[in-house]
């Protein structure tokens, strides 16, 4: 109880602090705070034009061994090969459709790099809306027309577009949203009932040149943990929302939120779009066709370089980590009946550590579990993060295998030298051939592999922001309702009305967003926590 009341009070004053900036509606993301070890600017900017001048998907060979002397293209420095994984916008080109008070422009604006106290950065700015244009697929349009609720997920009862079809990111292809009015300019019609629309972000991002192992890895926590190259947020797995609202067994967004996505796949959170699993549309824009080791799909906030899903020519990168089986009793893993989730692991990192019986079981794999639009969805093992354990054995040292932070020290394309880098993972489907299924952690984590420095792009807000030991998202700034308003279902707007003028009275407000106090409690941001 003494907790709740504290956690109570800790967002009030949250609330009050972000009373005082409420007179900026369109405030950027709180992860966006500039270097908080300078009061005057200290950036010194090198060569940007070189942000321009080489291709993203350089075709050195991943694990070159040749002496500069002998290769027909540069070599480049660490710091230039960087700078050339991002996708610029040097043509203006502005978004097809998502627009504000102006036309946005798409992908990134500025990549530059940037000493700040003796440490260098590649520092980015981008818009935060992609310019997707997607080919719809066999497989995309038997999903869409196979939702279970095609019928009022359509305004039709069916989508507009069909396989062959191309279609622009935030092209009205007939869905009933209900997160954007029907209004030119927000994307009404490409997403599905639930999210929002997407709107310009202005991130303004700091990556570390040189990542530098953590001692003390970091949780990834919840909301943004990095930048794809062309301006998209990453997410991390989860949404913020868990079996029963209790916290204990977490959702995994890319499958608790299987219809909650648009073709690419991705949504967004207040405002801010992003992926949780395999960025398909961004693969296409990188040319990643599986025939050698996928390029730089993106950054995390560690500086530590996200690579495609490919390890070399048709091989996968391999998570190491693995299913818990819950259905035969005789598992390690399980919890000694079979389809029960009645036991949580010691240790995700080493199950040899065993299972504690868990006052809060979950559901039974058998079920199904009813999602925040209205889709029944597989409790199956691996809806929950709590499903996943880390098998040390298969981050064998090989080409594909990974590490618990889902990375390996390897081959980059464009980088002269060994670069530690994390994988998108995912597999092939054993029931549908030539299918891919995305596996945990996704991208990142739970833990980073870097330190994270006080300019670091994390955060976004959200029970166990952070994490243990998490680095805070910095000074100040407005509670971010983005996961708030992703795990109810409902606007940011809607909650930023019900909770009404600080301070908040959350009775009302539950009341008003037809939920109960706990869930609405469960779902709001914790306040941001004091700057380093
Ligand atoms: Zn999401
Ligand atoms: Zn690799």
């Amino acid at each position: 109880m003494g907790h709740v009341r504290s956690s109570v009070a800790l967002l009030l004053l949250a609330l009050a602090g972000w009373a005082c900036s409420s007179d900026e509606p369109t405030a950027e993301p709180t992860t966006t705070a500039p270097p908080v070890t300078t009061a005057t600017p200290t950036t010194t900017t090198t060569t940007p034009t070189t942000t321009t001048t080489l291709s993203p998907t350089s075709t050195l060979p991943p694990t070159t061994t040749l002496p500069p002397t002998t290769i027909t293209l540069p070599v480049l420095t660490r710091t230039a090969a960087l700078v050339a994984t991002w996708l610029t916008n040097p043509g203006g080109n502005t978004a097809a459709v998502i627009s504000g008070d102006a036309p946005i422009p798409v992908d990134v604006q500025s990549v530059e790099t940037a000493s700040i106290d003796g440490v260098d950065y590649i520092h980015v700015v981008a818009s935060g809306i992609p310019g997707y244009t997607h080919l719809l697929t066999d497989t995309d349009a038997t999903f869409l027309e196979g939702r279970p609720r095609a019928a009022s997920d359509f305004r039709d009862g069916q989508p507009l577009v069909g396989s062959g079809d191309t279609v622009d990111f935030g092209q009205d292809i007939g869905y009933a949203s209900s997160g954007c009015t029907d209004l030119p300019g927000t994307g009404y019609g490409f997403w599905p009932p639930g999210p929002a629309c997407p709107t310009r972000q202005d991130w303004d991002a700091w990556f570390p040149v040189e990542p530098v192992e953590a001692t003390e890895p970091t949780a990834t926590g919840l909301g943004a943990i990095g930048l794809w190259v062309n301006g998209v947020a990453v997410f991390n797995w989860g949404d913020g929302q868990s079996w029963g609202n209790e916290q204990v067994w977490l959702n995994l967004a890319p499958v608790a939120e299987a219809y909650d996505l648009d073709v690419c796949p991705g949504h967004s959170a207040m405002g801010t779009y992003h992926h949780h699993s395999h960025p398909g549309c961004l693969a296409d824009d990188l040319g990643d066709d599986g025939s050698a080791h996928s390029p730089v799909y993106g950054y995390a906030a560690d500086g530590v370089p996200i690579a495609g899903p490919w390890a070399a020519d048709s091989v996968l990168a391999r998570s190491s980590w693995r299913l818990r089986d819950y259905d035969d009793p005789d598992s390690a893993t399980g919890c000694g009946i079979a389809g029960a989730r009645t036991c949580l692991l010691l240790d995700q990192l080493d199950p040899s550590a065993g299972t504690v019986v868990t006052d809060s079981p979950g559901p039974d794999t058998s079920d199904f579990v009813r999602s925040m639009s209205g889709n029944d969805i597989s409790a199956a093992s691996g809806l929950y993060a709590q499903d996943w354990y880390f098998d040390a054995a298969l981050g064998d040292g090989s080409t594909a295998g990974l590490d618990e932070h889902n990375g390996h020290l390897g081959g980059l394309p464009g980088f002269a030298q060994p670069t530690y880098h994390y994988h998108v993972t995912r597999a092939h489907d054993p029931d549908r051939p030539g299918e891919f299924v995305d596996v945990f952690p996704f991208y990142v984590g739970p833990t980073f592999w870097g330190e994270l420095h006080d300019n670091a792009l994390v955060g976004g807000g959200g029970p166990g922001a952070g994490g243990p030991g998490g680095a805070g998202p910095g000074p100040g700034g407005p509670p971010d309702f983005t996961e708030a308003a992703e795990a109810l279902g409902v606007t940011v707007d809607a909650i930023m009305a019900a909770l009404g003028p600080p301070p908040p009275d959350l009775e009302a407000a539950a009341a008003t967003l037809g939920i109960t106090v706990e869930a609405l409690q469960a779902a709001l941001p914790l306040p941001p926590r004091p700057g380093p």
